[in-house]
């Protein structure tokens, strides 16, 4: 009797203590995002409000890449500042992290040799995306980068659902929101700023 009304208290506590698990998850991939928020700010008021480039180089993948230059304002390098960049709901990063920036849309591939915008050359900032939760669905990895879903919703690499359904997004202005995974993938009222910036 006892065993089976700790079952039933079990069974209807366990829903809520996941979801209560998800939210305290998600409140560590909220801050790690706020941080990349704060070396992001300092680095645009370092170079004359131009965003960092998605990688600094004008040949093959060789990096420094967007992480690595964020993580100057942080612990200096990418390996000291690494979990800033690791998504706790991820067991199998990838080496620069699990968060993409907005690469098609916000930021510029490459700034050596091409001038990168300005923060200040958006118009809506508080509903242009920045960085996203990100995933590599062939490797079950994290990924760095996400190409726009309007145009590329077939690629391997997507904005990634991983707390629950939940994506989440940090917006130009610094805030972040936890979405719907869909409103991501959908471009929920031009959140990539596919159509406008
Ligand atoms: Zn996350
Ligand atoms: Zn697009």
């Amino acid at each position: 009797m006892v065993v089976a009304i700790v079952g039933i208290l079990a069974s209807l506590l366990m829903p809520s203590l996941q979801k209560a698990r998800i939210v305290s998850i998600q409140a560590v991939c909220i801050n790690n995002l706020k941080q990349q928020a704060i070396a992001l700010e300092m680095y645009v008021g370092d170079y004359n409000d131009i965003l960092p480039p998605h990688m600094n180089t004008s040949g093959p993948y060789t990096g420094p890449y967007r992480p690595d230059q964020l993580a100057v304002y942080m612990n200096g390098t990418l390996e000291n500042s690494k979990e800033v960049f690791e998504c706790p709901s991820v067991t199998n990063h990838h080496k620069l992290g699990d968060y993409s920036d907005n690469h098609f849309h916000v930021f510029p591939t490459k700034t050596v040799d091409a001038p990168g915008m300005t923060m200040g050359s958006y118009t809506r900032p508080s509903e242009l995306m920045s960085h996203v939760d990100s995933e590599d669905h062939t490797t079950g990895k994290g990924a760095w980068w996400v190409p726009c879903p309007v145009t590329h919703s077939g690629l391997n690499v997507q904005a990634s659902g991983r707390h629950g359904g939940k994506t989440s997004v940090l917006f130009l202005d610094s805030h972040v929101e936890s979405m719907k995974h869909s409103n991501v993938l959908g471009n929920k009222d031009d959140l990539w700023g596919h159509f406008t910036r």
